[in-house]
């Protein structure tokens, strides 16, 4: 048998930019500007340049990016936040962290991404109930596809709502030509080290074209600080990007676009092999993804994952509840049988093995296996 791949092969890719990266950390370590050193401010204007929007500003995770992005916008108590119920935890947990109330949305089933006309319900639904002030919705793009920015914005604007995009795993994605960051008045990306673009520990950013949001961004990631560090005019946090994280992806934005054209090739052939037996991520027209997952849906999923794992095909579940179903938000949701389409996803979801490292034979060797067990557990 052959031995067990990795999910995510970074060492593949740590391989291939060995030389820029010690030259890069090894500039810091001469510099020694290790918290908002220059290679914080170089990335941002290289994300700038990269995105096509007008601020990014580094910070220390995804969530981070999330938490900061609701409290510029003053959102708190009493405040409703609309989300997908099929995410990732961290999403939720940036609301109830800064005391709103999170309203999980069902999401469509090809694609997993937010319903539209379910969170236009959602928010008719709290503005009849009049008890929770309907303030912002984050957007997941989940898998590393943009979410239906097209039809989102009107709404957002409609509703007076601020539109927030989780892009912790879409860094890199486009829709119809225009790049992440600059498909929502406000992005949050997550440089975690599998996301499609990752450092090396935890990092993050936050996007805008708005130069007073930005502004405060800067100001709540360093303590809430106003013209001198020790002028503090609100409430902050620890929240700053470290210089040696910015420098490692200065390195890895060089080859990133290559990487991305790599993660859309493994994913047309895994579509190729697969099409027709499994349920193929569900493409939205004009997106193309950044491929942070390949996501298949199958029946009887555990069994096949079982079967992947006893020939040494890694998988991942992302993810096994939806968050109105965790003990941590149940509080918030409406129970089992609420949002019917984040229930059955979490049932059959699989996420095979994807980074810009794998090569054909490997591709191959997965998908022959995902028939084979298929045929042993048919669906
Ligand atoms: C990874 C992730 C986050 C959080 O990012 P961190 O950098 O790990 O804090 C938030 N939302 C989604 C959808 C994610 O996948």
């Amino acid at each position: 048998m052959s031995p067990p791949l990795p999910f995510v092969n970074l060492a593949a890719q740590t391989k291939r930019l060995r030389g820029v990266l010690d030259a890069h950390i090894g500039a810091v370590l001469d510099h020694g500007r290790f918290i908002l050193g220059p290679e914080v401010a170089e990335l941002e204007a290289a994300l700038v340049a990269f995105i096509g929007a007008r601020h990014v500003v580094g910070v220390a995770s995804g969530t981070v990016a999330l938490q900061i992005a609701l409290m510029a916008d003053g959102i708190g108590r009493g405040d409703a936040v609309f989300l997908p119920a099929f995410t990732f935890t961290a999403t939720a947990e940036a609301v109830l962290a800064v005391g709103a109330e999170p309203v999980f949305i069902d999401v469509d089933q090809a694609t997993c991404l937010i319903d539209v006309d379910d969170l236009a319900r959602g928010v008719e639904t709290v503005k009849r109930a009049g008890r929770a002030r309907p303030r912002a919705i984050i957007a997941v793009d989940l898998y590393g596809q943009p979410a239906d920015y097209a039809r989102l914005g009107p709404l957002a604007r409609r509703e007076g709502l601020v539109l927030v995009a989780d892009g912790a795993q879409s860094c890199g994605a486009s829709l119809d030509g225009r790049r992440v960051g600059a498909l929502a008045p406000v992005t949050a990306l997550s440089f975690f080290p599998s996301k499609p673009l990752g450092c090396f520990g935890d990092g993050g950013a936050l996007v805008t074209d708005e130069e007073p949001r930005a502004a405060l961004y800067r100001s709540i990631r360093a303590h809430g600080a106003g013209t001198s560090k020790y002028d503090i005019v609100r409430l902050g946090m620890n929240g700053r990007l470290d210089t040696l994280q910015a420098a490692v992806l200065l390195a890895k934005l060089t080859v990133f676009e290559d990487e991305l054209r790599a993660r859309e090739r493994i994913a047309q052939r895994y579509d190729q092999a697969l099409g027709g037996r499994v349920g193929l991520p569900g493409r939205r027209a004009g997106a193309a993804s950044a491929w942070a997952c390949y996501t298949i849906q199958v029946d009887r999923r555990d069994q096949v994952r079982a079967r992947l794992a006893e020939v040494g095909i890694p998988t991942m579940v992302y993810y096994p509840a939806p968050m109105h179903l965790q003990p941590a938000f149940a509080a918030w949701g409406g129970g089992a049988g609420s949002l019917p389409m984040s229930e059955a996803l979490a049932a059959r979801v699989l996420s095979l093995p994807m980074h810009a490292y794998l090569d054909e034979a490997t591709v191959d060797r997965i998908t022959g296996a995902v028939l084979d067990a298929l045929e042993q557990h048919p669906v």
